[in-house]
């Protein structure tokens, strides 16, 4: 049986928020977000960047 270590899993979880309804969307490490938002249902296409801070995006 081999003992094979387990590496260290890097946990950068994120936070992606909706710039619509600014609800929290999903964690984890994506780099761009193509979905509809489970809230509002409006389709959000966004670098993840642009969706971590709550707030920042605004869209009217
Ligand atoms: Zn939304």
């Amino acid at each position: 049986m081999k003992n094979s270590k387990q590496e260290k899993k890097s946990t950068t979880s994120k936070t992606y928020y909706c710039p619509h309804c600014q609800k929290p969307l999903m964690k984890g490490d994506v780099k761009r977000l193509n979905m509809a938002c489970p809230y509002c249902h409006k389709l959000i296409d966004a670098k993840g960047d642009e969706l971590l801070n709550q707030g920042t995006a605004r869209i009217s």
